[in-house]
C-alpha cells in the first residue's frame, strides 16, 4: 500500500471526486474546503442550483463506482424545450437516439454525495471552512489555521481543485516565471431564479427537457429538480439592450418578461424578490500553462481550465480530468510526480482547451446564426441526419454523448462536418432529403467528405 501524501485544495465537484479516487489507491489525502461541510449545511434560503450531468462525467463517476448513487438523484433531459416569444413550445429531442440524454442534477445533491463517500475512507482527512490563503509550491506546503492556531501540512503532492478563481492556480502566476494565465470574460452575466413547483412534488412544465427561451442577444433556460422545481438562468449582457444595469426598477423587470417571456412571468412568482436578491454571476473562460510546478503542484477542473457554461461541459470536463487521472496512475508502476504531471496535463490540456473553445462558439452560434438562412437549414438537415439517419452524430453529440472521443476530436470532426453540411444546405438546388435512403446518402457525402 502506498503511503504517499496529498494535499488537495477544495472539495468542490472535482476535487472530491479525485480524493476518492486517490484514498482508493491507498494515498494518505487531506482536504481544505473553505465552505462548511454540506452534510450539516442548510440549504441557503432553499436555493437550489443544479448542473447538466452528461456521459463524460458519467463515465468518470462510473470508474469510481458512484454514477448509480449520481443517477438516483438525476432528471433525465430528452431534449431541449424551446419557447418563443408567442408562448409556443417546440421539443427538439437531443439525437433521437434513446440512450442519448442529458441529466439535471444539483450542485449541492452531488457534492454532498461525493464528500459522504470521500469521508468513509479511512485515508481521507477533510477541514471543512477552512480557507487556504498561502501555499509554499517549491515545498507542496499547505498553510492552514486549526481554531486560532496558524500551522501548515508538507504534502508529496498539492493538487489546486479549489475553482476558477484558484488561490493555487494565482500563486504558480506569482512565483513560476513562465506560468501564462489568462481569464476571458464575457460582456454577459447571469442570474438564477426559480419556477416553484406546482404543488406535491408536481412540475408546471415538462420535467424531461432543459427548457430553453432564446432572444439572441440573451436567454433564459431552465432545469429541473427532484423536488418539482426548475432553476432559471438568465443570461444577458452587463449593458446595452437587456443589460442587467436596466433592469433595476420593478416595472422594468415587469415589461422585459411580458415583453420577451410572457409564458414564463407567471410560472415565476417570486420573480422580484428573486431577482433582487440573486447576484449577477460572472462568466469567463481561464487558461493557463503550465498546469504543474515540478510535479510539486497541480492544478485540476475549473482552477486549470474554467469554460463558459453554454455546453453544459465544465463539471463534465473536470470529471474526466478525474478519469484520466486516475487511468495514467494505475498504468505506471513506479511514481514520479514530475513524469505524471507531464502525462497529466499532456492528455488534458489539448482537451480542455478544445472545450472552452466549443463552448464560446457556442455563445457565439447562439446569438448571430440563429437568424441565418443556411445556418437554420443545417440545423434541420443535422437533425434529421440523427434522427432518421444511421450512425450519425451532430458536433453537440460528438461532445456530450461521445465519452470515447476526446473533446479535441470531437471539436475537429464537428467543425469539419458543420463546414460540410453548411455548404451542402447552401446549394442553389438544395433539398430535404425525405426518405431514410437519402438521409443516409446524405451521411455516406459527409463521411467522403472528412476523409479527403
Ligand atoms: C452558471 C453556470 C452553469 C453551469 N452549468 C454547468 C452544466 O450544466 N454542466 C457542467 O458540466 N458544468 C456546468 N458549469 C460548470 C461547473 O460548475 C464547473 O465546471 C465545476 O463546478 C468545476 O468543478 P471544480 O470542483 O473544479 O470547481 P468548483 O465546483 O468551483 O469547486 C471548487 C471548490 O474549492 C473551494 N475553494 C475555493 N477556494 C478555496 C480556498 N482558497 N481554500 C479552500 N477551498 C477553496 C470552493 O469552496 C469549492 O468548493 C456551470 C457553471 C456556471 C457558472
Amino acid at each position: 500500500m502506498n503511503k504517499q501524501s496529498i494535499g488537495i485544495v477544495g472539495a468542490g465537484l472535482c476535487g472530491s471526486l479525485l480524493g476518492i479516487s486517490l484514498a482508493r489507491k491507498g494515498y494518505k489525502v487531506t482536504v481544505f474546503e473553505k465552505r462548511k461541510d454540506p452534510r450539516r449545511e442548510e440549504m441557503e434560503s432553499g436555493r437550489s442550483i443544479n448542473l447538466a450531468l452528461s456521459d463524460r462525467g458519467l463515465q468518470a463517476l462510473e470508474r469510481m463506482g458512484m454514477a448509480q448513487a449520481a443517477k438516483e438523484i438525476c432528471i433525465p433531459m430528452k431534449g431541449r424545450m424551446i419557447h418563443d416569444t408567442e408562448g409556443n413550445k417546440r421539443f427538439s429531442p437531443y439525437s433521437g437516439r434513446s440512450e442519448d440524454y442529458i441529466n439535471s442534477i444539483s450542485r449541492t445533491d452531488l457534492n454532498r454525495l461525493l464528500i459522504e463517500e470521500l469521508d468513509t475512507s479511512e485515508n481521507v482527512v477533510i477541514f471543512f471552512e477552512t480557507s487556504i490563503e498561502k501555499i509554499d509550491i517549491e515545498r507542496s506546503r499547505v498553510y492552514y489555521t486549526v481554531g486560532a492556531k496558524s500551522v501548515y501540512g508538507d504534502f508529496d503532492l498539492v493538487i489546486g481543485a479549489d475553482g476558477a478563481g484558484s488561490i493555487v492556480r494565482r500563486t504558480m502566476q506569482k512565483e513560476i516565471p513562465n506560468f501564462n494565465s489568462t481569464s476571458q470574460f464575457l460582456s454577459h452575466g447571469y442570474k438564477e431564479l426559480e419556477i416553484p413547483s406546482a404543488g406535491k412534488g408536481q412540475y408546471k412544465i415538462d420535467k424531461h427537457a432543459l427548457h430553453i427561451w432564446p432572444r439572441q442577444e440573451f436567454m433564459i433556460i431552465a432545469l429541473p429538480n427532484m423536488d418539482g422545481s426548475f432553476t432559471v438562468t438568465m443570461f444577458n449582457p452587463y449593458e446595452g439592450k437587456a443589460g442587467f444595469n436596466e433592469l433595476d426598477e420593478k416595472q422594468e423587470i415587469d415589461q422585459y418578461f411580458d415583453a420577451y417571456f410572457p409564458d414564463l412571468k407567471p410560472l415565476i412568482p417570486e420573480l422580484q424578490d428573486d431577482y433582487n436578491n440573486n447576484p449577477i454571476g460572472k462568466l469567463g473562460t481561464v487558461k493557463c500553462y503550465p498546469w504543474h510546478h515540478k510535479g510539486r503542484v497541480l492544478l485540476v477542473g475549473d482552477a486549470a481550465h474554467a469554460i463558459v457554461p453554454f455546453y453544459g461541459q465544465g463539471m463534465n470536463a473536470s470529471f474526466e480530468d478525474v478519469y484520466v487521472f486516475d487511468q495514467i496512475l494505475e498504468e505506471m508502476e513506479t511514481i514520479d510526480w514530475g513524469e505524471f504531471c507531464e502525462k497529466f496535463q499532456e492528455s488534458r490540456k489539448p482537451n480542455c482547451d478544445a472545450i472552452a473553445d466549443l463552448a464560446l462558439d457556442n455563445f457565439i452560434e447562439m446569438q448571430d446564426k440563429v437568424d441565418d438562412e443556411d445556418f437554420i437549414k443545417k440545423r434541420k438537415l443535422e437533425m434529421k441526419l440523427e434522427q432518421d439517419g444511421e450512425g450519425y452524430y451532430s458536433k453537440y453529440s460528438l461532445v456530450t454523448f461521445r465519452e470515447d472521443m476526446s473533446y479535441k476530436e470531437a471539436m475537429i470532426k464537428g467543425r469539419k462536418q458543420d463546414e460540410i453540411l453548411l455548404a451542402y444546405c447552401a446549394h442553389d438546388q438544395f433539398e430535404y432529403p425525405t426518405s431514410k435512403q437519402e438521409l443516409n446518402q446524405v451521411i455516406d457525402y459527409i463521411k467522403n467528405k472528412l476523409n479527403e
